[in-house]
């Protein structure tokens, strides 16, 4: 199974501001003085040592995964990261003759825009089957390409479109693939996936909360993790911040770790990071949950990953 991260911010597209990059450039010739670099070579291993925030970005895209398992491809939301997955797919030669199984956790923008922008979409030789919990979410998603609001509408992608409505709790297989879905916490709702190939498993849980719930809904939610070999978690907020939004729909790094931990989870990834957090806050929080899995569970093996676009796993 290899996993892609096209887009893991919430809420809203954020580019990396000028001031943003200004002070990566700033801190990395600060750290080159008296580095002696003098070659091509030395400029690679210069930049090798450099710790992330520094050298790289997060990314600003919104929420889309992309799972490649036996040969077919799943999509886990079509947030803005959904255009560069297509062009990834257009520049490979992998964009005709294929179907999609795209999977939606709810029909928010974050989740939602990139879907207009999906080139292999505009190709009749290919099939999109689009998966989600919500009745009408054809008409949700024509509803985006309306002449009112986008100048394409969704008949001119002439790919062929199966819309594929689960059921609450249920679980959909193509060949020996399981994908199953559980209902989250989150205004207007969401839902959380799972897929099952062989012995491995991926599941993708984001917009939801998980403080203050019903025991039903927390046990229910870590039995859908049990033993999952990856798990994506909205960890949008900071602690302090979880305690503060209840009811705003997210959740934090701590949360999502508590839950992986009693649920036998591998490893964990913070996705749907907060607009208004840079690389160097998103890092903090990052460093700040690793210390919190190391001083509440010291026997745990999970490892705990910030979701970064273009990050890639095979597991
Ligand atoms: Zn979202
Ligand atoms: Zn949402």
């Amino acid at each position: 199974m290899k996993i892609k991260f096209w887009g893991v911010r919430g809420s809203i597209p954020t580019p990396i501001s000028s001031s943003e990059i200004q002070r990566k450039i700033r801190s990395v010739l600060k750290q080159s003085i008296n580095q002696n670099i003098s070659n091509p070579k030395e400029v690679d291993k210069f930049l090798k040592g450099l710790n992330k925030s520094d050298y790289g970005t997060v990314g600003g895209n919104t929420a889309c995964i992309e799972v490649q398992v036996d040969g077919k491809i799943f999509i886990f939301d079509m947030g803005s990261g959904m255009r560069n997955l297509g062009q990834d797919l257009y520049r490979n030669n992998q964009y005709k003759d294929r179907a999609f199984y795209i999977f939606l956790t709810h029909t928010h923008w974050d989740h939602i825009s990139g879907f207009p922008f999906f080139y292999p979409a505009f190709f009749p030789e290919n099939q999109l089957i689009l998966h989600s919990t919500i009745p009408d979410f054809k008409k949700r998603l024509e509803l985006q390409q309306d002449p009112k609001f986008f100048p394409v509408s969704m008949k001119n992608m002439h790919c062929e479109k199966k819309f594929v409505k689960l059921d609450y709790s249920s679980t959909i297989s193509y060949e020996d693939i399981e994908v199953s879905n559980l209902r989250l916490h989150h205004p207007g709702g969401s839902f959380s996936y799972r897929l099952d190939y062989e012995e491995q498993s991926f599941v993708y849980a984001t917009d939801s909360e998980f403080r203050n719930l019903s025991d039903t809904f927390i046990v229910n939610f870590k039995n859908f993790c049990r033993n999952a070999d990856v798990l994506v978690i909205d960890a949008q907020y900071t602690f302090e911040e979880a305690i503060q939004k209840e009811d705003w729909g997210h959740s934090s790094a701590m949360d999502g770790i508590n839950i992986a931990v009693e649920a036998g989870v591998d490893r964990i990834f913070l996705f749907h990071h907060d607009p208004n957090r840079n690389d160097q806050e998103l890092e903090k929080i990052h460093r700040k949950a690793i210390n919190y899995h190391k001083m509440n569970f010291p026997n745990s093996n999970l490892e705990i990953f910030l979701a970064r676009e273009g990050a890639k796993l095979n597991i």
